[in-house]
């Protein structure tokens, strides 16, 4: 398969699970991804493992590792300071997304949302950052109506954004058809759909739910029936989403971005049939 490919991960906390993302980080580089993307935990920016990690993946790895920056909670001026360090690092590309507070925390920083941060980025470090936005096939949860979304999705376009990466779905007529609508508001840059291998059906229910991502009736019901059959479950998902992959690619997507949860198997499971 000759379509540029992309890996996220999550910044580790603990000893083992810098153990797993290394072993993960050694496996999937073997697979020559475009880039590999470091996810942004809430609640402000100092609270983040996200720059150790991408510098981890830079020195250790020679990963071209993208910081994700969310703006939600954080001021103009800790932004700032993360932005200097991840130009001192040699970053080249960012994913700048508004973020989720944890409930309860109200709204505390700067920026309202995401076209506001790719603003600040551009007026502040132009040409320096290779910036990916998220959008939303299936429509943001929050969002008052999918063409609101939409309108909001080209706010970040005309903001700057040079590329987006969607929100994980099941469904390829979904994407398709935001992309057909993207362009036909004027949206030009590269749309990537994102991509959710399975593993652990219970824990992708739920992230599903709080994203608002949908799994097909069918495909949970298929699950559900494996019941403890672990290794069934593995086969059927990975056959599943390879089969996703490959409608998207033929469509004319332009990149795949795994999620890969800092596992190696599932993606390389759904890798292997393409
Ligand atoms: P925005 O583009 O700001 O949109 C958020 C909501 O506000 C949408 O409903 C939109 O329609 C609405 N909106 C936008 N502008 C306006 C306006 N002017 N007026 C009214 N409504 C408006 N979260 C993390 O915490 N860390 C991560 O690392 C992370 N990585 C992600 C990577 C990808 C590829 C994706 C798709 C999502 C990621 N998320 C991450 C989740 C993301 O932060 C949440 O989905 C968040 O709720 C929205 O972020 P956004 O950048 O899309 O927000």
């Amino acid at each position: 398969m000759t379509t540029p490919i992309s890996f996220e991960f999550y910044p580790p906390k603990t000893d083992e699970q810098r153990a797993q993302l290394d072993k993960t980080a050694t496996r999937l580089k073997a697979q020559s991804p475009d880039y590999v993307s470091c996810t942004f935990g809430a609640g402000g920016s100092t609270l983040s493992y996200t720059p150790e990690t991408v510098d981890h993946l830079h020195q250790r790895h020679a990963l071209n590792a993208a910081p994700h920056i969310s703006c939600v909670g954080g001021t103009r001026a800790e932004l700032g300071e993360l932005l200097q360090r991840y130009k001192a690092m040699g970053c080249n590309r960012l994913v700048a997304l508004r973020g989720d507070l944890p409930s309860g925390m109200g709204h505390t920083g700067d920026f309202r949302y995401a076209t506001e941060l790719v603003e600040f980025i551009r007026r502040e470090h132009d040409g320096c950052f290779h910036i990916e936005v998220g959008c939303y096939p299936e429509t943001h949860p929050q969002a008052d109506d999918a063409h609101a979304d939409l309108r909001h999705f080209k706010a970040k376009v005309d903001a700057g954004a040079d590329g987006a990466i969607t929100q994980y779905f099941y469904n390829a007529d979904a994407y398709f058809r935001f992309v057909d609508d993207a362009r036909a508001l004027g949206i030009g840059i590269p749309i990537v759909p994102g991509i959710m291998p399975i593993s652990n059906f219970t824990q992708l229910r739920r992230f599903s739910e709080a994203c608002g991502a949908e799994i097909p009736r069918w495909l949970a019901k298929r699950m559900q029936a494996y019941g403890d059959d672990v290794e069934g479950i593995r086969e059927f998902a990975a056959d599943v989403v390879a089969q996703l992959c490959r409608r998207l690619v033929d469509g004319g997507a332009p990149g795949l971005h795994f999620y890969t949860l800092n596992l190696s198997k599932p993606t390389l499971n759904v890798l292997a049939r393409l």
